[in-house]
């Protein structure tokens, strides 16, 4: 089985070609971080615009690349939401275009489930598992009681743990997208700031990063005010230490109440070498749980998780066609679907 499968639901167009859902034959990432840097921030219709001039040389190279041709393909994913509008519409355009001209199956994927199924790059995922989904726009902590069933039992009431790294890297004066950079500062300074851990003592796997992102903000501005100059390194590594001693909790919670058979980490911030060495340290007491950390490289937005997620909807039969359309809201409610 071959998928192409398209990814441009934010700022990077990414096209690849996966075998059996496991394989990757080719993963071509065009990022447009640089034009959005000036920015401080993801600019919708600058991102669409990248999006239209590079796409065609993404599947293009992506084909080349995996050295096969359309006849050799048996569908196309792609995914439809969450994400900006005028990005996704730019994947799911190409995508719906060559699944009508070769006579392809169109798959449609939610990008957060693409995130997911980086893991499969790893491993087979096993059922029941867990995903703590740690991204620019998500944290979520979602349960899978079997393939292609998601309910989400946790999530951020306001900022996700990615907004948060960008929004306090802006304050340090790290450009878009300040995860990487805060995270390697954090390695070398001390948590002396002791900053909040919203809701971390309260009875339910919800998060909240905003309460954190102003209490840093106010202490950097109150040192400006009276001159006072403060320890960058300690700054970053108090902040990380606050997200990831949350994230790690209420994970670690979760899993009570959830048995599960593998714990998966997902999602941009899933790169965070903090909270990776935070969750494999926590995980040593679930002796029947694996913990599945999704490849570095792929942690960030990439075509071939789509692809991996699209051949599990392929399998379930869960088509799109012609009227597919974007979605930017789109959310995981397949629990129904699974109810059919
Ligand atoms: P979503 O997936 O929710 O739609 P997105 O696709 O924009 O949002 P991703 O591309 O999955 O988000 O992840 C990007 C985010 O990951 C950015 O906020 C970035 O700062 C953050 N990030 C990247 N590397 C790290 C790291 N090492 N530590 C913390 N955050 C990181
Ligand atoms: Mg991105
Ligand atoms: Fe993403």
């Amino acid at each position: 089985n071959l998928i192409l499968s398209f990814e441009s639901s934010c700022d990077e167009t990414s096209v690849a070609v996966i075998e059996n859902g496991d394989t990757i034959l080719s993963n071509v990432v065009a990022t447009q971080i640089k034009s959005h840097q000036r920015f401080g921030g993801v600019v919708p219709e600058v991102a669409s615009r990248h999006h239209i001039e590079v796409v065609t040389r993404c599947f293009e190279a992506a084909l080349a690349e995996a050295n096969v041709t359309y006849d050799d393909l048996d569908a196309v994913a792609v995914t439809y939401g969450p994400g900006l509008v005028g990005a996704l519409l730019v994947g799911v355009s190409a995508a719906k275009t060559l699944a009508y001209v070769h006579h392809l199956p169109l798959i449609p994927v939610n990008h957060m489930m693409g995130h997911i199924y980086a893991a499969r790059f790893v491993q087979p995922i096993e059922f029941p598992a867990m995903a703590l989904l740690v991204s620019g726009g998500h944290t979520e902590l979602v349960y899978m009681p079997a393939e292609n069933q998601f309910e989400i039992i946790g999530e951020t009431r306001d900022d996700a743990a990615g907004e948060a790294y960008d929004k306090i890297g802006r304050v340090m004066g790290i450009s878009y997208p300040a995860g990487g950079p805060v995270d390697q500062l954090a390695h070398t300074g001390q948590d002396t700031f002791h900053f909040p851990r919203a809701m971390d003592n309260e009875a339910n796997f919800d998060f909240s990063f905003s309460g954190l992102k102003s209490a840093f903000i106010n202490t950097v501005h109150h040192a400006d005010q009276i001159g006072e100059s403060l320890n960058q390194a300690d700054l970053a590594a108090s902040f990380q230490a606050a997200v990831v001693d949350v994230l790690v909790d209420k994970t670690s919670r979760a899993l009570k109440k959830y048995p599960v058979k593998q714990l998966i980490l997902a999602g941009g911030v899933a790169a965070n070498r903090g909270l990776r060495d935070r969750l494999t340290q926590m995980m040593a007491q679930f002796q029947s749980t694996d913990l599945v950390l999704a490849p570095l490289k792929l942690c960030g937005d990439n075509g071939a998780m789509i692809g991996a997620a699209g051949y599990v909807r392929y399998q379930h039969g869960d088509f799109g066609d012609a009227s597919l359309n974007a979605e930017p809201s789109l959310e995981f409610n397949w629990a129904e679907d699974a109810a059919e």
